[in-house]
């Protein structure tokens, strides 16, 4: 007896939408998304899209009407509310085009809630393009079935951020020259993770890191990680150790 197949096919596109979503709406999508859903994906009146707003939810909706540049789309129905997200921050110096928007869409597979780039002394590249990582993070979504994106801070300069730590979130920082295993000490949030930039931190920010009663050196393991390495392996770590890798996916 072949399996019941999936309903809806998990083969629809699947679209992220800034505007909130609501029952019976009707909305247009132009630009880049029309194009993707006409031209890409050759859709036309009646096919069927999956979308989500970060909001409510994912929700399943029809074509109305299809244009060359605009799609107009009826909401049909609730598919599955906004996931659950556990409270992790990440918290990195900005690396190069590239594998910075490595480690956001990275973050972004993985669960993080919140990402902040965070100035430091010895961090080279000193602007991010917002815009730019909000894309990858995005498309991220949108592929791994994400209901939930991080929130994207603007870069914070590492000395005002820690003047204004808030009181009950544990700060994992990740230090290369020795810490406690992150299994051992990942405990539920709120918590962060603090990566440094490819020169590593400073002695005097290292002091005045570890000076935070919510701070905690942590390593991963004996060997220097690149920078997004770091990112991705400590994310990881954390999720498997404190965060939602124990519960079933949500589908
Ligand atoms: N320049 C530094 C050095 O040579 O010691 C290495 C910096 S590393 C490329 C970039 C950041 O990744 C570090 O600041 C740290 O936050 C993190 N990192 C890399 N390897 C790590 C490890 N084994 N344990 C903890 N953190 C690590």
């Amino acid at each position: 007896m072949p399996a019941t197949p999936a309903w809806p096919p998990s083969s629809l596109p699947r679209l992220y939408v800034e505007h909130q979503i609501a029952p019976g709406a009707e909305l247009m999508l132009q630009g880049a998304q029309a194009h993707y859903l006409i031209a890409v994906m050759r859709l036309g009146s009646g096919a069927q899209v999956k979308l989500f707003d970060d909001r409510s939810g994912e929700w399943l909706a029809q074509i109305s009407d299809a244009g060359k540049k605009r799609v107009s789309l009826r909401i049909l129905q609730l598919l599955r509310a906004r996931e659950p997200v556990p409270d992790l921050w990440l918290l990195f110096a900005p690396i190069k085009r590239g594998r910075i928007d490595l480690v956001v869409e990275k973050a972004t597979e993985l669960g993080v809630a919140r990402l902040i780039p965070v100035l430091t002394q010895r961090t080279i590249v000193d602007r991010t393009n917002s815009d730019r990582l909000l894309a990858h993070m995005i498309e991220a979504a949108e592929q791994c079935e994400r209901t939930a994106l991080p929130e994207l801070a603007q870069p914070q300069k590492l000395r005002p951020l820690l003047d204004d730590w808030p009181e009950e979130r544990a700060l994992l920082f990740a230090d290369e020259s020795g810490g406690e295993p992150l299994l051992q000490t990942a405990s539920p949030g709120p918590a962060a993770i603090l990566i440094g930039p490819e020169g590593g931190f400073t002695d005097e920010e290292r002091s005045a890191i570890c000076a935070l009663p919510q701070a905690r050196p942590i390593s991963l393991g004996p060997r220097i990680l690149r920078a997004e390495t770091a990112a991705i392996a400590g994310v990881a770590l954390w999720m498997a150790a404190a965060g939602d890798w124990r519960r079933a996916p949500v589908r």
